[in-house]
């Protein structure tokens, strides 16, 4: 158990955000009179194989959107027992899933928090060399790691002997060329090692055989963000901060026609329906919520008597989606669906990176299909064409979740607005006065 002595309250509910009051990023200074770096001096207290059970038996699972127990996943890596040799931890800061702005958010205004639990991390894997790899876009946010990075070496937080102790990390910022596949975590490999950045098969993981070979763990930012407080309060009070099964709290954010849009951090199971209502407070005047995206872009819609749900990993698994990255994208009553649906195959039409059949030659024929239909030339047998398509690009069937994710939207969305489908194809056009411009012509 954390040292009796911590100034970290145990009331506390909000450890990602704790720290932030606007728009600056918090100093050094700010961030260690807050119980800032508490999380790293017990971690080093501790041997790695207790950090890695401490986390597991927490209960924090990664906020990257694929929700697997991040002490599971460290626990993959080879011990010292077994292998000699470098490990390496990544962060993840690629963030580029539609409607995502989460990370970004902590990046930009705590990344005293993301380098502390980067510490925790590597101290819990045994990595002496550290790397985030951050989206090309976020140029305040990696302007900003820049500066806390040095603040931390000055400090003696990072290099040598760390806190005195038989400890190292170096930690590199890497800038991603720009690419949504760039964030698949094999990709990114690849991309790190100067590679074309194309999905590697799995198994083998990463924690076994990753970056140059070597056992290596990618973790997402808000994830990494999570350890600090765990380290410093405990399992205990780490699980308590959820409201259902799944422990902790989370950010949640709320994009499209509501009158409050932005980030929030809530206690993870916090129902939808709050989420919208309170944090977003409600649609705007004139609009109505017809459905939405639980997780960002790559997620299957929702419909309003799902509201109540508690955004929870499994809970919202076994409503027919995936809570993903935690930002919920609305579908109001005024905007097509098949228009939204359009834009985001666009999306991951152009991001493909080519590799396999279902995903480079699919998305573009999706795209095709719903530009027509948008258009008002669509045939009922287009709708036929389309969920064949879906299917083909399920998990299994190719590399990576590119092309799965993308199916998940348009899967969903022909069974929810399978009216609108039609009604396009019957009057010959649009009836929310969309008028597609073909992209694929
Ligand atoms: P995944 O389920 O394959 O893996 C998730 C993590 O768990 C990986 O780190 C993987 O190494 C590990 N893992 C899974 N099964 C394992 C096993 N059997 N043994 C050891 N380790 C295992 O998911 P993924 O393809 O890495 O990610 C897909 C998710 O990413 C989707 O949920 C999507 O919502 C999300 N996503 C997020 C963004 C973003 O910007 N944050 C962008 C695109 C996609």
């Amino acid at each position: 158990m954390p040292g009796e002595s911590t100034p970290l309250d145990r009331n506390l509910r909000t450890p990602l955000t704790r720290n932030i009051h606007g728009d600056a990023a918090v100093s050094l200074e700010a961030y260690r009179n807050n119980g800032g770096y508490l999380g790293l001096q017990r971690a080093l207290d501790m041997v790695p194989e207790n950090i890695t059970a401490l986390v597991q038996e927490a209960g924090l699972r990664g906020r990257g959107g694929a929700g697997f127990n991040t002490g599971l996943k460290w626990s993959f890596v080879p011990g010292n027992d077994q292998y000699s040799g470098p490990r390496y931890l990544i962060c993840n800061a690629d963030e580029m899933e539609p409607g995502a702005f989460k990370d970004r958010y902590l990046l930009e205004r705590d990344p005293h928090l993301l380098i502390e639990g980067m510490l925790i991390a590597a101290s819990a894997i045994n990595a002496s060399t550290a790397y985030i790899f951050i989206r090309g876009e976020y140029h305040l946010a990696a302007q900003r790691l820049s500066h806390a990075l040095e603040e931390a070496h000055r400090a003696g937080l990072l290099g040598k002997r760390i806190l005195g102790r038989d400890f190292s990390l170096q930690i590199h910022v890497h800038r991603s060329s720009g690419n949504y596949i760039c964030g698949e975590e094999t990709a990114l490999l690849n991309a790190l090692e100067g590679r074309r950045a194309i999905p590697r098969t799995k198994p083998p993981f990463p924690q076994v055989s990753g970056l140059w070979g070597k056992p290596t763990v990618v973790n997402n930012v808000e994830t990494l963000c999570n350890l600090p407080c765990l380290l410093a309060l405990g399992a205990d009070w780490y699980r308590q901060l959820g409201r259902e099964d799944d422990a902790g709290s989370k950010l949640f954010g709320v994009s499209g026609r509501v009158n409050n849009p932005g980030v929030w951090e809530l206690p993870m199971g916090t129902p939808v329906r709050e989420i919208i209502e309170n944090h977003a407070r409600g649609m705007q005047p004139g609009f109505r919520l017809r459905g939405f995206l639980p997780g960002g872009g790559s997620t299957d819609f929702l419909a309003p008597r799902h509201l109540d749900l508690p955004m929870d990993y499994d809970v919202i698994g076994k409503a027919g989606s995936r809570m993903g990255t935690g930002t919920l994208m609305i579908l109001d009553d005024h905007t097509c669906p098949v228009g939204l649906v359009l834009n985001l195959q666009r999306f991951f039409a152009r991001e493909s990176c080519g590799w396999c059949t279902p995903c480079r030659d699919g998305l573009p024929w999706v795209v095709e299909i719903l530009e027509r239909i948008e258009a008002g030339r669509g045939e009922k047998q287009d709708l036929i064409l389309l969920r064949q398509l879906a299917r083909r690009m399920a998990p299994g069937t190719t590399f990576c979740a590119l092309a799965p994710g993308a199916a998940e939207p348009l899967q969903s969305s022909l069974k929810l607005f399978l009216s609108d489908y039609l009604a396009h194809i019957v009057q010959r056009g649009c009836p929310y006065g969309h008028s597609a411009r073909p992209q694929s012509e």
